[in-house]
């Protein structure tokens, strides 16, 4: 596959059902791009492939794709505009109904200010997510988006995820007949008034059992896939995103994977076809999902957190099958019923198991170019760990960060240190934009972390809720938070 910006066709590799997915010829094949992994195979090898396999091939896949030189980051901020909320997910510790001290919604001065900020810092882009703010109308995004490119040109605006867009489609109720066309009349006025991108948020686990139990208020995985394959049809590009390990089981992983795959082939299929576009975007000029990035769930501060862990009483547990595996099906066909503890008990993830799943995930999602380290949550050298399993892509590069650290320990780094991880890595740190250009490569003396002489200034800070300040300044300066979705 090539750079996504420059392919013109695509034709998902040939899948071999039959093949044992713990051979390594096999497994050659499926690094090379000639072979596509099932979904069973899939779950085969994320629930019993030795952990150095899955590194080796996930990082044969990767080197496929990217070579083996550069790995890269982004230098963006993420500005959360309001934590005022309608839903009520079970893992946020961020949102708020809106009546409380501390719930908020910035004033465009106020984000004007942030951008100010990260362009004097080199940024290049913001993620702005927030809540979900029935007293926001349409033109208060109108006009943010047209302030912001009016002052800031250059930046790129990557915002507004999915559950946001089914919400707009609520609170501002558009013309259309379908929720389809609800969603392109929104986001066509939102796109010409300055949104260039959408990010992955509100992915979480796309089976209807679990997003049930964990997604209160918030869209199904076909509003969530369907917003996005709109974005597409504008010729907008943007990410996927996977929250694990909580009451899912292994297969509800797999099953997320394929689902983005499948829409995957098929808005490269219809860039490839010719397909026409929607709104004013050049005919065949889809845009498509560009990278993916899955992160363990934090439990501080959360109602789900609060749920026992399997095994946390009574150890004999552990010997008896995880109950999100019992109810879990890779078609996405499990229901609660299936075990008596489903939704009720947690399965943790620790820094083995969110590597095994991103390798899996670089080696089922072979239609996707770029999938992101998530170190935000699990620290700066799992990251760099995550770069041989898979990751060609450390993330964002950021100023703060309000939803995760709202849940438990985020990590920090500003750009020296993120070169420095890259490089003791073993590749050379570039800077890229958001279509995954690069801006700057960095292997010369001049390169951020070369060009520091006292490293005790450069440490990696951690986020953490009870730490932090206020949320309106809780802002580290020229600092680094990977949460990127
Ligand atoms: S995760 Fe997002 S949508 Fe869910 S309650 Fe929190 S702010 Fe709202």
């Amino acid at each position: 596959m090539t750079h996504p910006s420059t392919q013109h066709d695509w034709t998902p590799p040939a899948q071999h059902p039959g093949a044992d997915p713990l051979d390594h010829a096999f497994l050659a094949d499926v690094a090379a791009g000639g072979v596509r992994l099932t979904p069973e195979q899939g779950l085969t090898l994320l629930q019993r492939a030795p952990l150095s396999t899955l590194g080796r091939f996930a990082d044969a896949r990767c080197r496929a794709l990217h070579a083996d030189r550069l790995r890269t980051y982004v230098i963006d901020r993420n500005i959360n505009y309001t934590n005022i909320c309608t839903a009520k997910c079970t893992f946020c510790a961020f949102r708020r109904d809106g009546d409380e001290h501390d719930a908020y919604t910035l004033e465009p001065e106020q984000i004007h200010q942030k951008i100010a900020e990260l362009s004097a810092i080199g940024g290049t882009q913001i993620l702005m997510q927030g809540g979900m703010n029935p007293a926001l109308p349409l033109d208060w995004y109108l006009d943010l988006l047209a302030g912001i490119k009016e002052r800031f040109p250059y930046i790129h605006i990557h915002a507004f995820s999915p559950p946001e867009f089914i919400e707009f489609v609520h609170f501002f109720n558009p013309p259309g007949d379908t929720l389809e066309d609800k969603l392109r009349w929104v986001m066509v006025r939102l796109k010409e008034a300055g949104l260039d991108s959408l990010p992955g948020g509100g992915g979480e686990i796309f089976a209807p059992a679990v997003r049930r139990k964990i997604g209160l208020g918030k869209c199904d995985a076909e509003a969530w896939l369907t917003t996005m394959y709109v974005a597409h049809s504008l010729g907008m590009f943007t990410s996927a995103t996977m929250m694990f390990g909580h009451i899912e089981g292994h297969a509800d992983r797999i099953h997320h994977m394929d689902l983005v795959r499948q829409w995957q082939d098929r808005v490269l299929s219809n860039a490839a076809n010719g397909l026409p576009t929607s709104g004013n975007t050049a005919p065949g000029a889809w845009g498509h999902y560009k990278a993916f990035i899955s992160w363990p769930f934090q439990r501080e501060n959360t109602p789900l957190g609060r749920l026992r862990e399997w095994g946390q009483t009574d150890p004999a547990e552990l010997d008896l099958p995880f109950p999100g595996d019992v109810a879990a099906r890779v078609d996405g066909s499990g229901t609660k019923d299936l075990h008596p503890e489903f939704g009720r008990r947690l399965r943790m993830s620790g820094s083995t198991d969110y590597l095994r799943t991103q390798a899996v995930s670089r080696l089922m999602l072979d239609n996707i170019f770029s999938i992101g380290a998530s170190w935000v949550t699990m620290g700066p050298h799992i990251g760099q760990v995550a770069l041989h399993y898979g990751a060609n892509d450390m993330g964002s590069v950021m100023m703060e960060e309000n939803v995760v650290s709202s849940a438990g320990t985020t990590y920090c780094l500003d750009e020296a240190v993120l070169c420095m991880l890259i490089r003791d890595a073993g590749f050379t740190p570039a800077q890229r934009d958001n279509t995954y250009d690069l801006l700057a490569v960095h292997d010369g003396p001049d390169a951020p972390d070369r060009r520091v002489t006292d490293w005790s200034q450069h440490r990696a800070q951690r986020l953490h809720a009870q730490n932090a300040e206020p949320i309106e300044s809780a802002v580290v300066p020229v600092t680094v938070s990977g949460s990127e979705s």
